[in-house]
Order: C-alpha cells, then structure tokens, then sequence
C-alpha cells in the first residue's frame, strides 16, 4: 500500500493532520469531549512524540493543541501539559515502533472491554474487514486485543502494556476495561485505518451479540 506520509514529515503538518483526524472521531462518537488522544513519532532516538495537550475538547483540536515530549513525558515544545495516558503512548512506541498512535472511547469498546475482561482479551475472526489490518491477507485470520484492566496509576498500567504487547507480538492493538482502545501504524494513515477497521469490527461483535437469534 502507498504510503501517503512518513515520520519524516514537517512537523506543523502532523499537527494539522492529528488535529483532523481527532476531529474527525469525535465526529463519529469515537472520541466525544476531552475523550482520547493521538500522538506521531517525531524522532525515534531519543524518543520525540507530538501528541494531544490534556483535557481539551476533540470537536475543536487545532494543530496548537499539540505537544513535543520526550520519553519521561517532558515537555519539549508547545503550551498545555500532556495526558497522563502519554505515558502508555511512550510505551507502546518503545514496543512497536510505529509512527502513530492513536487512542479512542467509544461506546463499542468500552461495552465489549468489560464483558470480554475475564477471557483477558477478545477475539475477531471470520470478517472481511480484519484485510484492513495491516499484514492481514484472509478473513481467516484470528486478531485477539488484550484487554488490560483500567487503572489511575498510568506507570503501572505503561508496564502492563509492555507486557502485553510482548506476549501478543501480532496483536494490532489493545483494549483498556471499561475505557477504550489503542491501536497504532507504521503512519498516521495506517493507524487511522487501524481504528476505523477495529471500531467497525467491535461494533459488528457488539452487536452480533444483541442480534443474533437466541437458541
Ligand atoms: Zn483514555
């Protein structure tokens, strides 16, 4: 697939493209008020992220809503502070290395991270649309999202991202309970596709449940 966009790209342009795109899901209900957070790869050694300054409303990202920090979540650049969930955006960039991440709440992810968190994960199969995945060649193909128990201490749920990603070295992204979803991408456009193919997939699982005929 043609890649629209590389890591290499001028900073105020991911910014204008981050922006978009964070409107763009709270258009869709994927990321309604202060909900969720974005970030790209500025520089991979050391560790340079843009991402979304805190509590700021997603119907109205503009491309100065976003921060430079470093691996210890310091501010390097811009106004505002980061997410404390900056801290999971470092870890999954240590551990996949992609040049976007992209963070998401919405109705079908939280719905399906609590009824799915004893199983410890979720599993996909069977639809056209896992293709969109990066690397996914058949509707065969099985995707399982860890789902990882939500907490307010972030250093200790950024180790517990580490660790499941470490154990799930396929999985295209992660569910946190009762909260929402990560996924990410070699660029902002494959991590954009990323979110759009698994929110429709947790939607279809979502409500296959409620609609499929009970035996
Ligand atoms: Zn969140």
């Amino acid at each position: 697939m043609k890649k629209k966009q590389n890591i290499r790209s001028s900073t105020p342009g991911l910014a204008a493209a981050l922006a978009e795109t964070g409107r763009d899901f709270h258009a869709r209900g994927w990321a309604l008020g202060t909900s969720g957070n974005f970030s790209v790869v500025l520089r991979r050694d050391p560790l340079r992220l843009l991402i979304t300054a805190s509590g700021l409303d997603k119907s109205s990202l503009r491309p100065a809503h976003f921060l430079q920090i470093d691996a210890e979540g310091r501010v390097l650049g811009g106004r505002g502070k980061p997410s404390a969930e900056a801290f999971l955006h470092v870890a999954v960039a240590c551990a996949r290395r992609p040049g976007a991440i992209l963070h998401t709440h919405s109705v079908w992810s939280t719905l399906l991270s609590q009824l799915h968190a004893d199983r410890g994960g979720l599993a996909l199969s069977g639809y056209e649309m896992l293709k969109g995945l990066e690397g996914v060649k058949t509707h065969e193909h099985r995707e399982w999202l860890p789902i990882l128990d939500n907490s307010q201490d972030i250093p200790a749920l950024a180790s517990e991202v580490k660790s499941a990603l470490h154990a799930n070295p396929a999985a295209h992204g992660f569910l946190v309970r009762g909260h929402g979803l990560y996924t990410w991408g070699d660029d902002l456009d494959q991590a954009r596709r990323h979110i759009e193919i698994l929110e429709f997939l947790l939607e279809v699982a979502g409500r296959i449940r409620s609609e499929a005929p009970r035996r």
